[in-house]
């Protein structure tokens, strides 16, 4: 079973998760596929980028064959093999300047007339890897007018540009070729960089079969793309790394989805915190306040600290609060009826028996002279069987109300202590106040003017009583059972009887002559 603080938590620790999934599952399926297709759109542009400006760096080599080979000094040289034609146009200056690694020029039949490479600055006439490879391949470029690649020549790549000779202003007849090769090593790759402004690293060979083509659409994103482009057998000729600006692409789970979540959970986590404060903390507090109250077996109204906010809570409280007032004064009801003499509504045996308890350690504590009186009807059994039961119990509701005046003090009781007797507390100062309190109790009797022809000792209703008179109480009394004084009270009374009733008889305790066996009995007059 959860208590509400937990079924509470429990709701906010699920629902926090419930949002945190609902917005990772609308990234994941929704905004981060878009991001990738940008992210790889964006690594498909750098490339591109990258191609440009190799396409320009190759069409500078296109245009500078075509300059050569469209001309008519070079239609000449074809035809003439003029040495100052060469030494015109192809020293090591021009070599140099033009960052060319060789340059061949073949007769309309593609026999090299002129094939020389520059390597650390030295110009080379005709060297062997030259001529072997413009044997193997230089019957490629020859049937068109201009071409333009990347080979492999001595395992580093190149940039091959072919144009046909022809003559300026006839550009129909092929008096031969004009090929013209660049290398492509680090600095050229660098240059690319710089104009493309991305980050591309030269790969140098050799390069393996399966390397991927730069020309082919991207499919993934990569933070570091190596690439290739191919010869004309689909090989790899030159291969460079690059690493694109923008990593390897977005995350599912980044920053920006937690700060996100942030802000998404503060609205509700606001609402969470006032729950708490309005509902469960004042719940809480009642249910803390009612198991105090079970734990000490009290039943008090509920208070809260700060009146809650909530309509339903006020009207649980002010619902409760009735429930306990209704409950006290029933309480007091019981309390009452429990304590009462049904017959004659004066205080009954249990509420004397009370009184009595708290008399005697009253009179312990503070000193005080006090008198115990048992009151008891002289020949009540006669009253009841010549008059009916009836006319006894209107004598006894008679009775009691006339000793009940006697007792008017809140610390003095006047009780009904069985059947015809009563019992009286009643504080007596000194034997003046004695004497009037008996004169009370016997005109209060004597003004009843009860008939009772049939009592032998007079023709009204009259009472015996004993009296236990607690002349200085104090801490002496603590070694005393309360009972004693009800004891003395009755033998008084007792002795009264048998003195032949319609009388009183005194017991005097004081601290000299406390309870005794056979107690100090005085006669009082009538
Ligand atoms: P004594 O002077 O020695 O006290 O004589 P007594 O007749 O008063 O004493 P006893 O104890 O013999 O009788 C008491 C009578 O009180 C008996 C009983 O019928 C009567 N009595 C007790 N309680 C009630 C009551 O509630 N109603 C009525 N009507 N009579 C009661
Ligand atoms: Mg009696
Ligand atoms: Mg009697």
């Amino acid at each position: 079973m959860f208590s509400i603080r937990q079924l509470y938590i429990l709701v906010s620790v699920g629902y926090t998760l419930l949002l945190f999934l609902a917005m990772l599952m609308l990234r994941a399926f929704w905004y981060y596929p878009q991001e990738e297709d940008r992210a790889l759109q964006f690594q498909q542009n750098e490339i591109h980028g990258f191609l440009s400006a190799f396409a320009l760096r190759r069409e500078q080599l296109t245009t500078l064959s075509q300059d050569y080979a469209i001309w008519n000094q070079s239609v000449d040289f074809t035809q003439t093999q003029n040495p100052d034609y060469l030494s015109d146009n192809f020293s090591i200056g021009t070599f140099t300047t033009q960052s060319l690694a060789a340059t061949i020029i073949l007769d309309r039949w593609g026999k090299p007339l002129f094939m020389a490479s520059n390597h650390q600055g030295q110009l080379f006439d005709s060297p062997a890897y030259l001529s072997d490879w413009a044997e193997q391949s230089s019957t490629g470029f020859m049937p068109s007018a201009t071409t333009s690649e990347i080979q492999l020549i001595r395992n580093a790549p190149h940039l091959v540009a072919s144009t046909a000779i022809r003559l300026t202003e006839d550009s129909r007849d092929i008096h031969g070729w004009m090929i013209l090769i660049r290398e492509i090593d680090q600095a050229f790759i660098h240059v690319l960089a710089e104009i493309s402004r991305l980050d591309i690293a030269f790969i140098p060979p050799p390069y393996a079969a399966d390397m991927s083509n730069l020309l082919v659409p991207v499919r993934d994103i990569m933070a570091n793309r190596p690439g290739c482009f191919l010869d004309n057998s689909g090989l790899p000729a030159l291969c460079v790394n690059i690493r694109h600006s923008n990593g390897d692409g977005p995350h599912i789970i980044n920053f920006s989805i937690f700060v996100g979540f942030l802000l998404i959970s503060i609205i509700p986590a606001i609402i969470f915190i006032m729950l708490l404060r309005v509902i469960v903390d004042p719940i809480e507090h009642a249910l803390k306040f009612l198991r105090h109250n079970n734990r000490n077996g009290q039943v008090r109204p509920l208070v809260f600290s700060k009146s809650p906010h909530v309509k339903e809570l006020i009207e649980l409280k002010n619902a409760f609060n009735q429930l306990v007032f209704a409950s006290k004064r029933q309480q007091i009801k019981l309390q009452h009826i429990s304590n009462t003499d049904r017959l004659t509504d004066i205080d009954n045996r249990r509420a004397f028996d009370t009184a009595l308890d708290k008399c005697w350690r009253r009179i312990q504590r503070h000193p005080q002279s006090i008198a115990l009186i048992l009151v008891d009807i002289d020949y009540f059994k006669y009253y009841n069987d010549h008059y009916g039961h009836q006319a006894g119990d209107k004598a006894l509701q008679l009775t009691a109300k006339a000793l009940a005046g006697c007792a008017r003090r809140s610390d003095e009781i006047a009780a009904r202590f069985g059947g015809e007797e009563f019992a009286l507390i009643i504080e007596v100062e000194d034997a003046r106040a004695l004497e009037s309190l008996r004169h009370k109790i016997n005109e209060s009797i004597r003004a009843l003017d009860i008939h009772h022809e049939f009592s032998p000792v007079s023709k009204q209703l009259t009472v015996s009583y004993g009296i236990a008179w607690i002349k200085d109480s104090g801490p002496w009394l603590q070694n005393v059972d309360s009972y004693s004084w009800v004891r003395a009270a009755d033998s008084a009374l007792y002795e009264a009887k048998a003195a032949g009733r319609n009388c009183s008889m005194l017991q005097m305790i004081t601290r000299e002559l406390p309870f005794t066996e056979s107690p100090v009995l005085q006669k009082l007059p009538d």
